[in-house]
């Protein structure tokens, strides 16, 4: 296997370059830690959350989709333990007016140039570490001083507790059951860097699993398994991906055992997704200071508890730059050099580029009715005449378009269209008629990342 050639910088400039994703407020020279996905990294990040629903609620089942709100009542976070406790230790620099993480000092950057550590330089003057929450506040009501204090949700999981409830009753589910839930969290995150590996809001998949307290311990080994296959199955390399438990020490004061998914990025084992056995601290803390009851009455054994919960926590962002960094590959094509995103079919934006060799003789109109049968057969595709036509398949290489649909002379004479692959680069002659089930049936096939041969 040859090394791999993938660097963040790599990621982010193929980002830009082809529109994925653009760091935000860019005029105004930029905003730390945030980032806005255009047109073919929404594709990306759709197709992304859509597995996540299609193996959390559409392939089971025993999970239902909530969409809570944002902005939850401010109790909540007390409840939850965010408000006293959702702190990272900050030092500032009385000289430079920064901020660092105090457990980030060793690579943290200083205000001064040459930039050193903080603290290195004889004129650094490092405050004392303070606790500093990271729960976004804002004010409800129409006057500042007056509304009251509330919260921009730091993860999206309690929003699923205060509608345990609810769902029990409405939808009539009895544990072992799931709440899944995608949507937009917000963390006052100082540390800059590493692209949309951490940004100040991002895009969770969470889902809470409640259980028989007897069965807590089950059904976690369970949810390891089944999410470390999910990124297994969409690509992730099986030697970029692993599990780590972690220590006594590591473990969030809600939680009796924690593993986090990691992915080896370019910047180093990192967490990918944690996975935590709750217990039942959630509804037990929203149960007392709610003074609702929040547990469930087994009618056919008499039997009434309060479910442990087991909570697989994903991010959309994170997974993205994962996907794409596993993706990312360079190889030599005619002489020059090629850059390839060898994304899961699944989740590439695009999945075929019909592409007309030439701009006349009657190619773009037979191009433009191939591509209407492949709107019809609902398999996305790209219209795409201009410039050459290697430079076309260049630019489909690199949002990672598995398949090019080329039209030439011969297809106004036979109806048949050259049909290219991204990974092998074989292209075949296929009638036109059969193109939609063709496409259909190779997108459906199994599929493992060409980076492993
Ligand atoms: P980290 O240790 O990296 O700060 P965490 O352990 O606090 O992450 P969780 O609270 O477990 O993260 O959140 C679940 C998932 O949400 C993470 O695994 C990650 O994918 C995503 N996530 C958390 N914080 C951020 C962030 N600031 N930016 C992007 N994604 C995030």
């Amino acid at each position: 296997m040859p090394a791999d050639v993938v660097t963040m910088d790599k990621i982010v400039s193929l980002c830009k370059r082809r529109g994925l994703i653009f760091p935000a407020s860019e005029i105004y020279g930029g905003i730390a830690n945030t980032y806005d996905y255009g047109h073919y990294g929404v594709l990306l990040k759709q197709n992304v959350v859509d597995a996540w629903w299609r193996a959390m609620v559409h392939d089971r089942d025993d999970i239902v989709a909530l969409d809570s709100a944002i902005i939850q009542h401010p109790r909540t976070w007390e409840a939850s333990g965010h408000l006293a406790g959702f702190t990272d230790p900050l030092v500032d620099c009385r000289a430079c007016k920064l901020r660092f993480r105090a457990d980030h000092l060793d690579v943290a950057s200083c205000g001064r140039k040459p930039s050193k550590r903080p603290g290195e330089d004889a004129a650094c003057d490092l405050t004392e570490a303070r606790d500093f929450n990271l729960m976004f506040e804002t004010t409800i009501g129409p006057v500042r001083d007056g509304g009251s204090t509330a919260y921009l949700r730091p993860e999206t999981a309690q929003g699923i507790f205060l509608n345990f409830r609810n769902v029990l009753q409405v939808a009539r589910r009895k544990p072992p059951f799931g709440i899944a839930q995608v949507g937009k969290s917000f963390r006052n995150e100082i540390t800059p860097g590493n692209f949309i590996f951490r940004t100040l809001e991002f895009e969770q998949m969470e889902m809470e699993f409640f259980v028989p307290p007897a069965e807590a311990e089950r059904w976690y080994a369970y949810w390891l398994d089944a999410r470390m296959e999910w990124y297994r199955s969409l690509g992730l390399r099986p030697d970029h991906l692993r599990l780590r438990a972690h220590d006594p020490d590591e473990l969030s004061h809600y939680s009796s055992g924690t593993s986090d998914v990691e992915y080896l990025f370019p910047i180093g084992w990192s967490e990918l997704e944690g996975i935590a056995n709750r217990g039942n601290f959630d509804l037990t803390q929203h149960a007392r200071v709610s003074g609702e009851k929040l547990e469930y009455f087994d009618q056919a054994t008499g039997e009434r508890y309060v479910p442990h919960v087991i909570e697989p926590a994903a991010g959309v962002g994170r997974s993205v730059l994962a996907f794409l960094c596993d993706a990312y590959d360079e190889d030599e094509l005619g002489g020059e050099k090629r850059t390839v995103l060898r994304l899961h079919p699944r989740l590439a934006p695009v999945k075929v580029a019909v592409l007309p060799l030439l701009r006349k003789d009657g190619q773009p109109e037979l191009a433009r009715e191939v591509r209407a049968a492949l709107m019809a057969a609902a398999i996305p595709s790209e219209y795409d005449e201009s410039g050459a036509i290697g430079r076309r398949y260049r630019r489909q290489d690199e949002i990672g378009t598995p398949y090019a649909v080329t039209i030439d002379h011969q297809s106004l004479e036979d109806r048949t269209v050259t049909l290219r692959d991204r990974d092998t680069l074989a292209q075949v002659r296929v009638a036109i008629d059969d193109l939609a089930g063709e496409l259909v049936r190779r997108l459906a096939a199994p599929w493992r990342s060409p980076k492993l041969d």
